[in-house]
């Protein structure tokens, strides 16, 4: 919806709705709005309250997990075994391979360590993290090697363009790419004008990852003021904005009670009518489609 409101008037809707989730292609449903970790693990002394974080967000419905093999080196995989222990099975773990290990051998090698980090036989969903110098047939292959031994139930890129899933789409098996995870977030929006609609038209979901920009958003005096306005918080607001499509799933990265209780609470604004003109020459729409 290129060229739509940024955002808008919310309103405080009901909240006995039950989580929203997105539809994955195979037919899965999966929580809409999911737990980052990135900058999780740089610090012994906060590794419990990153813990506490995840396990409060999958007590208020937040079982969607994304991690990476690259964050902090494997320990956020380790934070995140601690994490969903004794509650594997109500989560979602996505995780993601770098680049430099995306052959098919190393691939299957790095999807196997993060296994063992991990302390689980599968991982949800496991995406290529961005493209780099390896042929994109060599990690479908790994792929396709781990779904048969269901290391992996499904798997994905990050940071793709449309160039790149044009790329992977002609490859045999290349359709069964089951989500693309790319920036977004009221600042971010040059998806809008290329790639959301390309994903959209094929049923692919999209995953927002910095949906409140690292944080900055929280200083924009715009979001801030529409925040004010509705009894939100900016970060509500900003996740609001960003959830308000129903096949856009997003992943914020909390590491406080208090922020995962407040982004939870997000899920209970929506979006109703359109915002004001000043937010809207501010935060425009994407006109063309700009690198990721
Ligand atoms: P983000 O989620 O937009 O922002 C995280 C920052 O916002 C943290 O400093 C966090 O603080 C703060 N925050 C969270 N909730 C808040 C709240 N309610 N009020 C105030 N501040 C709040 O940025 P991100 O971590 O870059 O993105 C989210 C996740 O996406 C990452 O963690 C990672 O899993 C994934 N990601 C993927 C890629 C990729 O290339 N695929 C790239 C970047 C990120 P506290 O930590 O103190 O709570």
């Amino acid at each position: 919806m290129a060229g739509a409101a940024p955002f808008a008037y919310f309103c405080h809707a009901m909240s006995d709705l039950s989580d929203p989730t997105v539809t994955l292609p195979s037919g899965e449903r999966v929580p809409q709005l999911g737990q980052g970790t990135w900058g999780m693990g740089e610090s012994l002394r906060k590794r419990k309250e990153e813990v506490a974080a995840l396990r409060l967000g999958i007590d208020l419905g937040l079982t969607l997990i994304d991690t990476a093999e690259m964050y902090a080196d494997g320990i956020v995989e380790e934070i995140v075994a601690e994490a969903v222990e004794g509650r594997r099975d109500e989560c979602f773990i996505v995780s993601k391979v770098l680049p430099e290990n995306s052959t098919r051998a190393s691939t299957i090698a790095a999807c196997e360590r993060s296994l063992r980090r991990l302390k689980t036989d599968r991982i949800d969903l496991y995406l290529l993290h961005w493209r780099g110098q390896p042929r994109l047939e060599e990690t479908l292959s790994g792929f396709e090697a781990l779904s048969d031994t269901g290391a992996i139930r499904y798997w994905g890129v990050s940071n793709f363009d449309v160039k790149d899933m044009e790329e992977l789409y002609a490859l045999e098996g290349g359709s069964v790419c089951a989500t693309d995870q790319v920036l977004y977030n009221l600042r971010r929006r040059g998806i809008e004008a290329g790639l959301l609609p390309w994903c959209r038209d094929r049923g692919i979901p999209i995953m927002a990852y910095s949906p409140i920009e690292q944080g900055r958003l929280l200083c924009d005096r715009v979001l801030t003021a529409v925040a004010i306005r509705h009894q939100a918080t900016t970060a509500q607001t900003a996740l609001a904005w960003a959830l308000r499509r129903p096949d856009m799933m997003a992943i914020p990265k909390a590491a406080t009670l208090e922020h995962v209780r407040e982004n939870r609470a997000a899920l209970d604004i929506r979006l109703t009518d359109p915002g004001p003109r000043r937010a809207r020459s501010r935060l425009p729409a994407a006109k063309a489609p700009t690198s990721l």
